[in-house]
């Protein structure tokens, strides 16, 4: 790589989420402003901006799920729609200048450790580029999951993932298969199942559903949160206290079964009919997999034009679905609200060491991390939303937050000390690893009789942080020398380039 013409960032985030963002206003907050942001993508957005399908809407309250740093006190409803998320995510991106930092349309394809230049360099749809640290902000619902459900290439109507929308087909009047009943079928069935003739809804699982309450926010209310801030922490305060105690039933999946009687007495007010609710209730405990919020979702599958079918399906055909008891379901377009890629998370396949050894492979088939950001081998390389960051009580932007302090605790330690990188040593990341395990033990995660997209294939916790958010706050508050090795800055001949391996040296 030629240098001189290659640009250099000290600190290159890749991805334009919530978690890049997240990252970006903390980075800048700690007086690093020598950042780019590269995104695929044309504009900042993430899931909100790739989510585009009917009804799509987020189900944590939008006062807590929105960056601390950025209250909005215009929220229109309890749980922002997609619409108003992605304008806030676009709002919070000129608020906090980072448009002039945004790479768009710009796919990094590769990125390696070049252990004598000590810094990552990046191969991009756009050319080189190198950097001191490295921040990947793909998010984990970034790639769809299209099921590999034999004849799904044959079927000859349109089909695509709610995640890619086709908001060039028009399903009013049509037939419709939806495959998969997780959280943005409930969002999207209940949204389209009004225009189109019919819809089939293939079920594998039933998921547990809630009651969901949303509302408009008065204008009064609105008007209060803008002149007196303060009223708006303090709802945003008692919104994450309300959510943050729920994670002892999650630990222990008894007590869940007092939230399962509320879930149930939900079912019976939505679907009176007794065979239909007994094909809609889960036989596993309530939190195994993502606890869906919905009002509209039940009474939509009790409408005449809807019919759930939990046989299964055998295969796709040219025409439509055919279920495990021979019967053809012809559809003219079919819609996958399967989920998403998570296990290995996106682009750790193309992060390499400095041997050569992608991330991934490193992993072998089992993601492990320190505080789900930094990974051993990898020096100044940081997982927005690595392993065991999600959570199943509270906001994951709450996760983001504390990630992104403790992601600008290593640039800042780095930059003051005069270290050209730090990594997680082995020891600290196998102590958390094995943390992670024994918290997890007999959580509703692990010990709930279901399986999710939380687990491997193994049944352990690769997804979810076990414990509390305000505990993962604390551990990620400020970086911990002990726990890290770091590389002294390389010595710069003055005549001849000659390129020595920095040496990694435990801290004094
Ligand atoms: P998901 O929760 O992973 O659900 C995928 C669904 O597809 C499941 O019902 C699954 O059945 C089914 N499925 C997958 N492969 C199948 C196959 N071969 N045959 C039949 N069914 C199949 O995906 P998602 O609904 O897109 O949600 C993913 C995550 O995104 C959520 O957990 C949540 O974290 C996030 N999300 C959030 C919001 C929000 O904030 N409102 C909205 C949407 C998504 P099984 O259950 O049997 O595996």
């Amino acid at each position: 790589m030629n240098s001189s013409t290659v640009p250099h960032d000290q600190v290159a985030i890749v991805g334009a989420g919530f978690g890049a963002i997240a990252a970006a206003i903390r980075l800048r907050q700690a007086g690093v402003e020598d950042f780019v942001m590269i995104d695929r993508a044309d504009e900042v957005g993430g899931v909100w901006r790739d989510n585009s399908y009917p009804g799509a809407a987020v189900d944590v309250k939008s006062h807590l799920y929105s960056l601390s740093s950025a209250p909005n006190p215009d929220w229109h409803n309890v749980f922002a729609r997609r619409g108003e998320l992605y304008a806030y995510l676009r709002d919070v991106a000129d608020r906090f200048d980072l448009r002039r930092r945004l790479v768009l349309g710009c796919e990094v394809e590769e990125m390696r450790w070049d252990g004598e230049e000590q810094r990552w360099e990046l191969d991009t749809a756009a050319g080189p580029r190198t950097a001191q640290h490295v921040v990947v902000a793909t998010g984990v619902l970034a790639e769809p999951v299209v099921p590999d459900l034999p004849g799904l290439e044959n079927f000859e109507g349109p089909r695509f993932h709610s995640a890619r929308w086709d908001h060039g087909v028009d399903l009013a009047g049509k037939r419709v298969a939806v495959i998969g009943t997780g959280a943005s079928a409930v969002q999207f069935v209940p949204a389209i199942a009004p225009t189109v003739a019919h819809l089939t809804l293939f079920q594998r699982t039933p998921p547990w559903i809630m009651p969901r309450h949303d509302h408009e926010i008065s204008a009064r209310t609105r008007r209060m949160f803008r002149a007196l801030p303060f009223t708006q922490r303090l709802t945003r305060a008692a919104i994450y206290l309300r959510f943050e105690w729920m994670i002892v039933a999650f630990w222990h999946p008894r007590l869940m079964r007092i939230a399962e009687q509320a879930a149930r007495r939900h079912l019976r007010q939505q679907v009176p009919d007794p065979e239909l609710r007994r094909r809609l209730t889960p036989d596993y405990s309530l939190g195994c997999k993502r606890i869906l919020l919905s009002d509209d979702y039940l009474p939509s599958l009790t409408r005449p034009n809807v019919s759930v079918n939990t046989d299964g399906i055998a295969e796709v055909t040219a025409r439509g679905v055919l279920d495990r008891t021979g019967v053809e379901h012809e559809v003219d377009a079919i819609v996958l609200g399967t989920g998403f890629r998570t296990m290995g998370l996106p682009l750790t396949d193309r992060i390499h060491d400095a041997a050569g050894v992608s991330m991934r492979e490193s992993w072998g088939g089992r993601p492990t991390s320190y505080l789900g950001t930094a990974v051993a081998g990898y020096p100044n390389c940081f997982l927005m939303h690595g392993p065991n960051i999600g959570t199943g009580h509270n906001s994951v932007l709450h996760m983001f937050e504390s990630q992104a302090n403790y992601i600008a605790a290593a640039v800042t330690y780095a930059r003051d000390h005069g270290l050209a990188a730090v990594q997680p040593t082995r020891a600290a990341q196998d102590t958390y690893s094995a943390e992670i395990e024994a918290m997890s033990d007999g959580t509703v995660w692990t010990a709930g009789g279901c399986q999710s997209w939380y687990l491997d294939e193994q049944g352990r916790n690769v997804n979810i942080w076990p414990g509390t958010t305000f505990g993962f706050r604390r551990r990620t508050r400020s970086f911990d020398p002990a726990a890290h090795l770091v590389h002294r800055p390389l010595p710069k001949p003055a005549a001849v380039h000659v390129s020595v391996a920095g040496p990694i040296e435990e801290p004094a």
